[in-house]
């Protein structure tokens, strides 16, 4: 390791800046932020806000050892209008030099190392004695990120990672904490138990309630947990994983996926989306085929029952939205019953990802003014379906599991009525690498099914928006058309 990395407490501290311009100015707004007495050193002062944060008072004397306040309060900015010299580092803290001049920089960095108070230069590892790593403020969590000077733009896209992985509620919780320190402490004695009992806040309701931006929630539950510990914990939270993209999740379902202790997933969930999902979260396939239920619906039951009475955090995903034909409905039911606490992420739903990925503009004003989400998944639900209703024009047609009954939908619309020339879709794999985009007419797909080729999970759009596949696809290979499936055969 080239550099040793440590959190400095500026509060009160002297930190000499020199440079009155925009460098200075973002240097000068996290000092102030650490509380520190910054004296910038320039003839002028060229930065706005830089100009406007000077306090008119003459600073304090330069020995420093105010002591650390209570709590935060921010530094205070003193201008020295002259040019720098060396008997301006007496009593420095820090120095940090942020001017265009690379000789004035270079004189500062010499004559601060000559003394021995840590100097930085900025943007220039090679001059100085302390680098500034990139952070993630959640204050009072902080995180800082340094390559060591090496690739600064490696470090920022390691932070950018981090900001979207870490919401902002982090530093609610950590304040959360500091507060009630002292009484879990007591509560506590053992620090064995009070580590398990932090592990519990920190992943369980108490975290849950300050992301919903509910605080009261989350004291009265940290209130509840200190005097009764043994409920805390278990918990499941319903996550919509989306079609398939892994870069169709939710933020929050990202972060479900990174806290989860067991994941029981669906079968239409892609292995791109497990994989981010933490290392070593237990993940176990509930999957259902069409036809195949390889486990049934009352063991997942038992499954997330079994898993949150332990105390473990459960994440049970599933594919596209778990409210659109994916059973979370049943599944809340149950938890419900039984007391166990839930969230639900909501996700990307196969009909939204298939149109936007195939370029199916889904209700485009000239053609629809109605999306209807319809399954066609087996002989009963087909007819109970009210098809007079959906042979009507000017609407977009969304079926899900209906791969193995094209022909009957077909028959049925055409039958109530729609016209022979609708146009019509079957998107299989979605908004994945292998993609489909098959177009058709809604008298042509009863001969689409009969050739049998189509894989699931498909998806069938049936409307006038269909034909604008043709123009606007733009993922995947283009869309085939029906009659040239038809001349290859
Ligand atoms: N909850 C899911 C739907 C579950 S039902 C959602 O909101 O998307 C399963 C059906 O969804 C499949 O039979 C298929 O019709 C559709 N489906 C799911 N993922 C798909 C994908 N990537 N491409 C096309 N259709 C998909």
């Amino acid at each position: 390791m080239r550099y040793f990395p440590l959190f400095a407490d500026l509060h009160g501290q002297r930190v000499l800046l020199v440079g009155g311009g925009e460098v200075a100015e973002r240097k000068a707004r996290l000092l102030l932020e650490a509380g520190a007495r910054v004296e910038i050193v320039s003839r002028e002062i060229l930065a706005h806000e830089l100009a406007s944060w000077i306090t008119p008072t003459p600073p304090l004397p330069r020995n420093g050892g105010e002591g650390r306040g209570e709590g935060v309060t921010t530094g205070t900015v003193h201008w020295l209008a002259r040019e720098f010299d060396e008997s301006q580092l007496e009593g420095a803290a820090l120095v940090v030099a942020a001017t265009s001049d690379a000789g004035l920089n270079e004189r500062v960095a010499a004559a601060a190392r000559a003394r021995h108070v840590l100097v930085n230069v900025v943007d220039d590892a090679a001059r100085s004695s302390f680098i500034v790593p990139a952070i993630v403020d959640r204050s009072p969590l902080v995180i800082a990120i340094s390559s060591g000077g090496v690739a600064p733009v490696l470090a920022r896209h390691v932070r950018e990672r981090l900001e979207t992985l870490l919401d902002e509620s982090l530093g609610r919780l950590a304040g959360l904490l500091e507060r009630w320190r002292a009484r879990i402490k007591d509560a506590f004695p053992d620090v064995g138990a009070r580590r398990r009992f932090y592990e519990t806040v920190v992943r369980g309701k108490v975290a849950s309630n300050l992301r919903r931006r509910q605080p009261e929630q989350a004291e009265r539950e940290l209130e509840r947990l200190l005097q009764d510990p043994a409920q805390g914990g278990g918990s499941v939270v319903l996550v919509g994983a989306g079609p398939g993209d892994p870069g169709l999740l939710t933020l929050n379902a990202l972060r479900a996926l990174q806290e989860a202790d067991v994941i029981l997933h669906d079968r239409l969930v892609s292995s791109e989306v497990l994989d981010l999902a933490r290392r070593d979260a237990t993940r176990i396939p509930v999957g259902k085929a069409a036809r195949a239920h390889s486990v049934p619906q009352e063991q997942i039951h038992a499954l997330m029952l079994e898993h949150a009475q332990a105390g473990r955090r459960v994440v049970r995903l599933k594919g596209g939205d778990p409210f659109v034909f994916g059973r979370g409905g049943e599944e809340l039911e149950f938890l419900a019953d039984h007391g166990i606490p839930f969230e639900v992420v909501p996700g990307i739903t196969a009909a939204l990802a298939c149109g936007a990925y195939a370029g199916i503009p889904l209700t485009h004003r000239k053609h629809s003014q109605a999306l209807r989400l319809v399954t066609a998944h087996c002989r009963d639900s087909l007819d109970t379906l009210d098809w007079a209703s959906l042979a009507r024009e000017r609407q977009t047609l969304a079926f899900y599991m209906g791969v193995a009954a094209l022909g009957d939908i077909s028959h049925e619309l055409l039958r109530h009525g729609r016209e022979a020339t609708t146009p019509v879709a079957i998107v299989e794999h979605g908004s994945r690498a292998g993609q489909r985009v098959t177009l058709a007419t809604l008298a042509e797909l009863d001969g689409i099914a009969g050739r049998g080729d189509i894989e699931s999970p498909a998806l069938l759009v049936v409307g006038e928006v269909a034909a604008l596949a043709a123009r606007l696809h733009w993922f995947g290979a283009p869309p085939r058309r029906h009659e040239s499936l038809r001349r290859v055969a």
